[in-house]
């Protein structure tokens, strides 16, 4: 009976699991989409605690509250800035549990595990212990504990390769014989090493993308633990995980005109250095006399990025457009599919200080658009919106589809200093004529602006 219940309880935990990924698609259902998957995960955890092959009580409940500890303070304190160290974080942990139930379950079953269970359990157990230490390596990078420059040396492709062969020969040998235990451990170590040099190599700007992928790993060893446990929830879950992480690593090496290849073997952010920032002349303003040119506007498109989410700026950025409207001006907010650090991270933002969804425009939508507004207002965004992108072939973010601000008739820049961005690149846009910056924290400068078009006397109707 407990069966029964129990697999009624995995089928309802899969569809909201896929009901979930359909809402995430856009802004308006999101939230509803993470609720689905909260109570989807609930109900799986739910449904297998209630068959009766658990042996122990005592010890899942040890297990939820070191869960806990460690989940809720992560979910709590780390800021919406820190979210792609946090999503590494997690991957690190589940990758890690995939690969410790894969371990416990070759060790308990040894010698009489059927090939097919053995061909999942070597992928559970490979994947799950390079995506932990592949994780824990990028969590590292994005936090700054380690050097966020790709560490490379000849021939490296060749040592990475042949240590990811090994494992793979391993795992076949283990597969024709399951009762060669001693050769378990290489397994392991080979897996944790290939995690450690797979992502060295690569830039702390590639980081999110690597991620991604990561995330798609832990997937696929979550679905190979499925098999190996006989366990039809973690077969599905794991496969929505592992192809949505895949597609989402794709998504965003298209938005950043990269290959796949590019990313995992180039050097992206090698140069970060060497591309320095010129001292050349740019034209700054006051809030005071940014308003007087705003006030005049018809179209103004806002342009978030990066600084806007450190600066924690957006309830800010919302009042204003709200009084910019007020006055009579038409505001859009222009949303690159790569601005900020994650995927999707300026939409949670406006979606937080509740801008209407109407507002937010793709780059193919806005971009026709740009030689119509009066101001483009780039609040805390930089490499997406670099003109060099568009012609400079020397550049690293060369061919990046970008928001065409250049083409707007002025543009406005709030930054703190003329510091480059991710890319670690000059940005040619803020030596334009046409470009006028406002030097300073993206929260306070909005703020500032909100007070000056406060003070002035009521728009005529
Ligand atoms: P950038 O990283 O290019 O630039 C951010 C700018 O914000 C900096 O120039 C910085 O200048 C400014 N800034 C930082 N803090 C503040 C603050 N408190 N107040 C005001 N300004 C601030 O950001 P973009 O959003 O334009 O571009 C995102 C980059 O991240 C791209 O290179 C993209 O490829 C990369 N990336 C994004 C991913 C994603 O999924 N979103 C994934 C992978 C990579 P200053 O220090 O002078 O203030």
């Amino acid at each position: 009976m407990s069966q029964q219940v129990a697999s009624l309880m995995y089928l309802a935990a899969g569809a909201l699991f896929i009901l979930s990924l359909r809402w995430l698609t856009h802004p308006a259902t999101a939230r509803r989409g993470v609720l689905a998957a909260e109570i989807g995960m609930l109900v799986a955890v739910v449904g297998t605690l209630l068959k009766g092959e658990i042996v122990s009580y005592e010890w899942i409940l040890v297990a939820i509250f070191a869960g806990c500890a460690l989940g809720v303070p992560m979910a709590l304190f780390m800021p919406m800035t820190a979210m792609p160290q946090r999503i590494a974080l997690s991957h690190a942990f589940g990758a890690l549990a995939a690969a410790l139930v894969g371990t416990a379950e070759y060790y308990l079953r040894a010698p009489g595990i059927d090939r097919f269970t053995m061909v999942a359990l070597g992928m559970e157990v490979l994947l799950g212990f390079l995506t932990f230490t592949g994780s824990l390596m990028a969590f590292g990078k994005l936090q700054g504990l380690l050097p966020d420059r790709p560490a490379v040396y000849p021939g490296q492709n060749v040592v990475n390769l042949s240590i990811l062969g090994a494992a793979v020969i391993i795992a076949a040998a283990l597969v024709g014989d399951p009762a060669r235990t001693s050769m378990f451990p290489a397994l392991v170590v080979l897996s944790l090493l290939f995690g450690v040099l797979f992502v060295i190599r690569i830039g702390g700007a590639d980081m999110p993308t690597v991620i991604s992928l990561l995330n798609s790993y832990a997937g696929l060893s979550g679905a190979a633990m499925g098999f190996v446990l006989d366990n039809k929830v973690l077969i599905i879950a794991g496969a929505l995980d592992g192809s949505s992480g895949f597609l989402l690593s794709i998504i965003m090496c298209r938005a950043m005109n990269r290959s796949f290849a590019n990313v995992l073997f180039g050097g992206f952010g090698q140069e970060q250095a060497a591309g320095g920032v010129e001292q050349r002349p740019v034209r700054s303003v006051t809030p005071e006399e940014a308003v007087e040119i705003l006030d005049t506007a018809r179209l103004v498109v806002i342009v978030p990025g990066y600084g806007m989410a450190a600066a924690q700026a957006q309830h800010k950025v919302r009042e204003l457009a709200d009084l910019l409207a007020k006055r009579g001006a038409e505001v859009k907010f222009a949303i690159h599919p790569v601005a900020g650090r994650m995927p999707g991270h300026m939409n949670v933002l406006l979606a937080d200080a509740n801008v209407p969804y109407d507002q937010l425009y793709d780059l193919e939508k806005i971009n026709p658009e740009m030689p119509q507004a009066d101001v483009a207002l780039v609040i805390g965004a930089n490499d997406v919106v670099n003109p060099a992108a568009r012609h400079d072939r020397t550049s690293p973010i060369y061919g990046m589809p970008i928001l065409d601000v250049d083409r707007a008739r002025c543009v406005m820049v709030i930054k703190r200093s003329m510091r480059s961005g991710f890319a670690g690149i000059d940005n040619e846009l803020f030596y334009l004529d046409k470009t006028l910056l406002l030097f300073g924290d993206a929260r306070e400068v909005s703020g500032s602006l909100v007070d000056e078009l406060a003070k002035l006397p009521a728009a005529a109707a």
